[in-house]
C-alpha cells in the first residue's frame, strides 16, 4: 500500500498471497501421496494391455519394440481404446502434438463428435476416433517453418503418431483434450520438425551400438538406446512487471534496465529457501507433471535472484524430450495462474547468470546397463572405458557441429558470458579419468589390458562419484560420475535438436571405431589387445578436445586456437557449419538428416536468427523512444530549472550544472544510438544476401544495441524515481 502510493504507474515489488490449488486429497484429509495420482493423465502401455485384446497388444508391442508398422485393423483397435478412455475422463477433443522448428510445441484440435446423418432429420452426434486419425492428420503446414522445403502450393504437411511416446491428457479451464505425440513431415517425407531426426539418431545409435558392443565381446545385447535428464532454469516475473516492459513482453528478454545494486553478489539465493510464493507455484506445476507423467524431482533456487530449477529423474530420450517441451508448457501456463510469467529466454538479465537446459545423457543396453558407469569386472571397464572413448570421439570429430546444434540468438548472449559453458566445445572428464586416460596414451605398446586395467586404477573406478564432488563448472560438456552433461544447450531450446546432432556423432564414431576395431580383429588380433590398442589411439587423436581448467579464461582462448578447436562465437558463425558438407556428412551416413533437411535447417535457423535480433532491435528503439528518451528530457528540465532556480546558492548551483550536463551528454549518447540503431536496422533491411545481413546484425547492431543499453542505464540512474516508467531490475528481482 505504501509502495503503490508512491508511484500510481507501477507496483514496486508487489507482496500478493499465494495462490492455493486442490490435489486430490484420502480419506483424512491429507494430501494423498504422488504414487496415487501419477500418470493418470497418461495413456500408458499399463493402460492398453488392460484395455487392448491381447493380439492388438502384442501388435503395439512389435510396434515398439521391432518397428512393425501397425495393420489398419490395431490401429482401429488402438484409436477406439484411445477414445474411450479419453472421453471417459472427460476430453472432448484430440490433437497431434508435435515440436515444429519454431522451437514451441503446436496443436490443432479436432473434437470427437461426427454427425450421422444417414437419414434427413434424425442427425445423431456420437464419438469417433478412427485409426487413421490416430495415425496421420494434416495440419496446414505452410505457416511452419520449412526452409523452402516446402513451397506454398504445395502447403500440405503431416503429423504422424509417435507411438514410442505415450497419448496423454492436457487439461484446460473448461475441458479436457487428448494429445497424440506426433512427428511432422512434408508430403515427401522430409522433417519439418525436431522429434524425426532425434528418431532417426536413435535409429543409428541402436544399430552402432549394437554392432559396437558385439565387437567388444557382449554378443546378447539386443538393442541399445540413450537416456536423458534435463535440468531446466528459468525465470519468474510477477505479471505486472512483466506486461508494463514491452522487452519482456515482445522478446522475453530485458533490453535496458540498470543493474540492480544487490544482484547475485552475496551467493545468498542459490539453494536458499524457496519465496513461499514461488513455491506455491512449484507445487501445482509438480501436480501437474506428475498426473502426465513427467517425473519431476528436484527444484531449487539457482544462482541469480529469481532463477530457479528443476530437474526430472531421467528417461529415455525420446519421452524425456517430449516431457521437457510439455513441462516448459505447464510451467508457463501454472506460472501465470500464480501471476508470474515463466521466461525460458536464455539471458533475461544483463549482468545476471543467464539460463541453460543442462542435458544429462548416457547410452544404456536393454538389459539397462549404463554404458558410462564404471563396473565392476575389468571386461565392464574396459567396456566403461571404450565408451568414454565413443563420447571422445564423438565431441572431438564433430563439436562445431555441436556447437551450431544449439546456436541462437539468446544463446549467444550468454554463452562464453563468464557464467556460462564458452562457446568453444570441450570435454572435462576429471582427474582420475583424465589419468587413467593418460597413462593409456602414454603405455607400453603391448601391455596387456586386463594388468593394466587393474594396475593403473581402473578397478578403483566404481568410486568415481566421488572424484566428481567439486565438478568444473565451465566446461560445456562434462562427464559427472556415470553420464556426460551437454550443458551449452539454452534453456528455451527443444532438446531434440542438440541430441539428434550429439547421438548422430555419438553413432558415427561407434561405426568407425568398430571400423578399426574389426580391421585388427580380422588381422588376427586377440580381443582385449586390439581394443587397448585402438582406444590408445583414439585417447591421442582425441587428446585435443579435453580440458580440465577454466574454460571462461582467455588464455583458454588462446590455447584452444592453439588446438585447433574451432571458436565459433555467434549463431551466423555457428551456422555456417550446416553449409560445408564435410562437416555435416556424418549427419547423411547416419540417416540423421538429409542433405535438403541440412539446408533447410539452416535456413530456418538464420531467419530465426534475423528475425529476433531485428525484433530486438525494434523493440529497443520503441523503449528509447517511448520511455527512456521522454524520462530523460524531463528530467533534464527539472534539473536545468532547479540549476537556475539555485542561483543564489552557488555550492548547489554548480553542482546542479554539472548535473545537467552528464544529463544531456547521457540522454545525447542514447539519441544517437537510437539513430545508429535506426540506420543499421533500415541498411540489413534491404540487404538479399541473408548471411551477410546476419553477420552485419552480429557484428554491428548487437554491439550498437549494448552501446545504446549502457547509455540508457547510466541514464536511469540519473533520472528520478516518479519519472522512470518502466519496472526496474531491483523491484522485478526481489519479489517475495
Ligand atoms: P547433478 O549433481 O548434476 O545435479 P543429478 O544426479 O541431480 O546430478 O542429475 C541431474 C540430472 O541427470 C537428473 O535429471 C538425473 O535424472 C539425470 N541423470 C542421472 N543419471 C543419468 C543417466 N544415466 N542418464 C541420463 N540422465 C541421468
Ligand atoms: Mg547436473
Amino acid at each position: 500500500m505504501t509502495l503503490l502510493s508512491r508511484r500510481t504507474t507501477r507496483p514496486l515489488a508487489p507482496h500478493r498471497e499465494p495462490r492455493t490449488f486442490e490435489s486430490p486429497r484420502q480419506a483424512d484429509g491429507q494430501r494423498a501421496p504422488v504414487s496415487t495420482y501419477f500418470g493418470s493423465h497418461v495413456l500408458d502401455l499399463l493402460k492398453f494391455k488392460e484395455r487392448l485384446p491381447r493380439e492388438a497388444y502384442q501388435a503395439l508391442l512389435a510396434t515398439l519394440t521391432k518397428g512393425t508398422p501397425l495393420s489398419r485393423g490395431t490401429a482401429e483397435t488402438i484409436a477406439a481404446v484411445a477414445r474411450e478412455w479419453a472421453t471417459s475422463h472427460g476430453a472432448t477433443h484430440f490433437t497431434h502434438w508435435f515440436q515444429p522448428m519454431t522451437g514451441l510445441t503446436a496443436e490443432k484440435h479436432d473434437s470427437f463428435i461426427d454427425v450421422n446423418a444417414s437419414m434427413p432429420g434424425e442427425a445423431k452426434v456420437l464419438e469417433r476416433f478412427s485409426g487413421s486419425q490416430l495415425i496421420q492428420s494434416e495440419p496446414d503446414a505452410s505457416s511452419f517453418p520449412s526452409g523452402g522445403m516446402r513451397t506454398t502450393f504445395e502447403a500440405r504437411g503431416y503429423t504422424a503418431w509417435d507411438p514410442s511416446s505415450p497419448m496423454f491428457l492436457v487439461e484446460s479451464v473448461n475441458g479436457r483434450t487428448l494429445c497424440v505425440p506426433s512427428v511432422f513431415i512434408s508430403f515427401f517425407g522430409d522433417s519439418l520438425d525436431h522429434k524425426t531426426p532425434l528418431l532417426r539418431a536413435l535409429e543409428a545409435v541402436n544399430r552402432q551400438g549394437v554392432a559396437f558392443l558385439k565387437l567388444l565381446g557382449d554378443v546378447d545385447v539386443r538393442s541399445v538406446g540413450a537416456t536423458l535428464g534435463v535440468e531446466q532454469e528459468y525465470f519468474l516475473v510477477d505479471r505486472d512487471h512483466y506486461t508494463m516492459r514491452p522487452d519482456l513482453v515482445m522478446c522475453d528478454r530485458t533490453l535496458v534496465g540498470a543493474a540492480s545494486p544487490r544482484g547475485q553478489q552475496f551467493e545468498d539465493h542459490y539453494f536458499g529457501s524457496i519465496p513461499t510464493r514461488v513455491l506455491a507455484f512449484m507445487e501445482e506445476m509438480e501436480f501437474e507433471l506428475y498426473r502426465l507423467g513427467i517425473p519431476v524431482k528436484t527444484r531449487h533456487n539457482e544462482v541469480a535472484p529469481m532463477q530457479f530449477e528443476m530437474a526430472p529423474v531421467f528417461e529415455d530420450v525420446n519421452t524425456a524430450n517430449d516431457h521437457n517441451a510439455l513441462a516448459m508448457d505447464i510451467a508457463r501456463r501454472v506460472a501465470l495462474r500464480h501471476h508470474f510469467a515463466c521466461v525460458f529466454h536464455e539471458k533475461p538479465f544483463e549482468g545476471l547468470n543467464g539460463s541453460g537446459k543442462h542435458s544429462n545423457w548416457s547410452l544404456v543396453t536393454d538389459r539397462g546397463e549404463n554404458l558410462l558407469e564404471p563396473g565392476k569386472t575389468p571386461h565392464q571397464n574396459l567396456r566403461f572405458l571404450a565408451f568414454m572413448a565413443v563420447c571422445l570421439k564423438a565431441v572431438h570429430d564433430h563439436s562445431d557441429a555441436l556447437r551450431a546444434s544449439i546456436a541462437n540468438a539468446n544463446n549467444d548472449l550468454r554463452l562464453g558470458a563468464n557464467e556460462a559453458p564458452p562457446a568453444i566445445i570441450s570435454v572435462f572428464v576429471g582427474e582420475l579419468i583424465s589419468r587413467i586416460l593418460d597413462r593409456i596414451v602414454e603405455g607400453a605398446q603391448g601391455e596387456d589390458a586386463e594388468h593394466l586395467v587393474v594396475d593403473m586404477g581402473v578397478g578403483k573406478l566404481p568410486q568415481l562419484s566421488r572424484d566428481y564432488t567439486d565438478r568444473n563448472r565451465t566446461s560445456p560438456f562434462a562427464f559427472t560420475g556415470n553420464k556426460f552433461e551437454f550443458r551449452a544447450v539454452g534453456s528455451s531450446m527443444n532438446t531434440a535438436a542438440p541430441m539428434a546432432v550429439l547421438l548422430a556423432a555419438v553413432a558415427d564414431a561407434m561405426a568407425e571405431m568398430s571400423e578399426r576395431l574389426q580391421a585388427r580383429l580380422s588381422g588376427g588380433m586377440e580381443r582385449d589387445a586390439a581394443l587397448l590398442e585402438l582406444l590408445r589411439e583414439i585417447f591421442r587423436e582425441t587428446a585435443p578436445v579435453r580440458f580440465e581448467g577454466n574454460g571462461y579464461s582467455e588464455e583458454w582462448k588462446l590455447e584452444a586456437g592453439r588446438r585447433g578447436l574451432p571458436n565459433l562465437p555467434d549463431t551466423p558463425a555457428a551456422l555456417e557449419v550446416l553449409r560445408d558438407p564435410r562437416r555435416t556428412a556424418f549427419l547423411r551416413d547416419m540417416g540423421v538428416f538429409s542433405e535438403r533437411e541440412l539446408q533447410s535447417r539452416y535456413v530456418v535457423a538464420l531467419e530465426r536468427y534475423i528475425k529476433q535480433v531485428t525484433l530486438e532491435a525494434e523493440t529497443m528503439v520503441e523503449i528509447l523512444n517511448a520511455h527512456v528518451i521522454p524520462a530523460g528530457e524531463k528530467q533534464l528540465v527539472e534539473s536545468a530549472a532547479a540549476a537556475g532556480a539555485a542561483e543564489s546558492a552557488p555550492a548547489a548551483a554548480h553542482a546542479l550544472e554539472a548535473r545537467v550536463k552528464t544529463l544531456g551528454a547521457t540522454l545525447g549518447s542514447v539519441l544517437q544510438g537510437v539513430e545508429k540503431i535506426q540506420k543499421l536496422l533500415n541498411e540489413t533491411d534491404s540487404m538479399h544476401d541473408e548471411a551477410a545481413r546476419a553477420r552485419k546484425l552480429a557484428d554491428e547492431l548487437r554491439p550498437m544495441m549494448a552501446e545504446t543499453r549502457d547509455a540508457a542505464d547510466r541514464l536511469e540512474h540519473m533520472v528520478g524515481d516518479e519519472l522512470w516508467s518502466l519496472p526496474k531490475y531491483r523491484e522485478m528481482l526481489f519479489v517475495k
